[in-house]
């Protein structure tokens, strides 16, 4: 090893790195902004992204936002959802605020030890007179047990919304995710696996009824220069997101590639050590390797909380991700909902440094601690 490989592998690794396209090629996208003096509302790079977006996730209706956050708020808004709403709490804790910042309550429905998703068997035992709708998340881009909830969700008529934010071109059963319940929330924040900078989407088949009230919503619920129609907010997604968007667009499939590689390294790596846990890929799933998660069970030395800070010492930065679970916090303790299962993995698992750029000499590295415990 020389000497700037020995530097380069000493250096600081973070849990993950956003994705940047190549310099010249955002320049040159961003030099229309500057012929039109057209920075936002419905621009003509918004207008494209929404439709390669449509073309990339295969639906027929997408509707751009800021972020992910307010995407799924008002997805939420625009179903006129009412009362409870069941939803898991092994999230990030967006997907909790979301439903009750519509002033709606969560439920909390326990996850399965298997894929960390929402519970099936749990959903029923939860449903009451009040409850309007279901909000799973797709964790770590791990598929929820779709066709189980169709069936929950057409015979106790409730809606179903997708926490997609984890799983941008992910596909199951050969059809791409957002094809499956009412709707699905995809986050384009710089962490994720497709950014905008900071951005977002709502995506679902079916007519454009929801989507125009999602656009108006997004836009102070403005109909057209004399008519307000909805109590709206400002949700939009700005030009510069969306040139963002358009370039890094055209880099995921590869960047996906090279995301599977460091899987496989990892996986190859990792497999054989005594009390870790590897995130398996699903049968039917076409993955998009967002993170990599590791579950820490009793027959491995060292707890999550120990092999976390033996990473920290050698420079490399882990995720306890998610922790705490979000009925853990102060603001939904209170509602008193236990999920013994999601407790147990919150304090169990770590997602270790994953991004398209990331070394396989440095996941050997990250391996080797985690195989040394020193
Ligand atoms: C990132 C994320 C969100 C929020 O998306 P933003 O684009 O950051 O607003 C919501 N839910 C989950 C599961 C996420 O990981």
């Amino acid at each position: 090893m020389n000497e700037k490989d020995r530097k380069n592998l000493n250096e600081k690794i973070y849990v993950t790195r956003s994705s940047l396209p190549n310099f010249d090629d955002y320049c040159n996208m961003i030099k229309q902004i500057w012929n039109s003096h057209w920075l936002t509302n419905n621009g003509e790079l918004h207008e494209r992204l929404q439709v390669e977006i449509e073309k990339y996730l295969g639906v027929d209706n997408v509707v751009l936002f800021t972020n992910g956050h307010l995407s799924l708020e008002n997805v939420i808004k625009a179903m006129n959802l009412t009362g409870e709403v069941i939803t898991t709490p092994f999230t990030f804790v967006s997907t909790t605020h979301a439903i009750s910042r519509n002033g709606l309550t969560p439920v909390f429905c326990d996850i399965n030890p298997n894929d960390y998703t929402i519970d099936v068997n749990k959903i029923e035992s939860l449903i009451t007179k009040k409850t309007s709708a279901i909000i799973p998340v797709h964790v770590y881009g791990n598929v929820c047990n779709v066709d189980e909830i169709e069936k929950i969700a057409k015979k106790h008529h409730l809606k179903v919304i997708y926490d997609a934010a984890h799983a941008f071109g992910v596909e199951y059963k050969g059809k791409g995710i957002a094809n499956y319940g009412d709707a699905s929330m995809f986050s384009f924040h710089a962490t994720k696996v497709f950014n905008t900078i900071e951005g977002g989407c709502i995506a679902y088949n079916g007519s454009n009824e929801l989507a125009n009230i999602l656009n108006k919503l997004k836009n102070f619920g403005i109909e057209n220069e004399e008519e307000i129609n909805y109590i709206g907010g400002n949700a939009k997604m700005n030009e510069f997101q969306a040139a963002m968007g358009l370039c890094n667009l055209k880099e995921l499939n590869r960047n996906i590639a090279k995301r599977k590689k460091i899987y496989l390294e990892y996986l190859k790596y990792l497999k054989d050590i005594s009390g870790i846990k590897i995130n398996k890929i699903q049968n039917n799933v076409k993955s998009n390797y967002a993170y990599f998660p590791i579950l820490i069970t009793d027959d491995y030395e060292l707890t999550r909380d120990e092999l976390f800070n033996l990473l920290k010492k050698h420079n490399i930065y882990s995720r306890k991700y998610f922790y705490p679970i979000t009925n853990e916090t102060i603001c939904y303790k209170k509602l008193g909902y236990e999920t013994p299962i999601a407790l147990d993995l919150s304090n169990r698992i770590l997602t270790l440094p994953m991004y398209s750029d990331l070394e396989l000499n440095k996941v050997r590295k990250i391996c080797k601690i985690i195989k040394e415990k020193k």
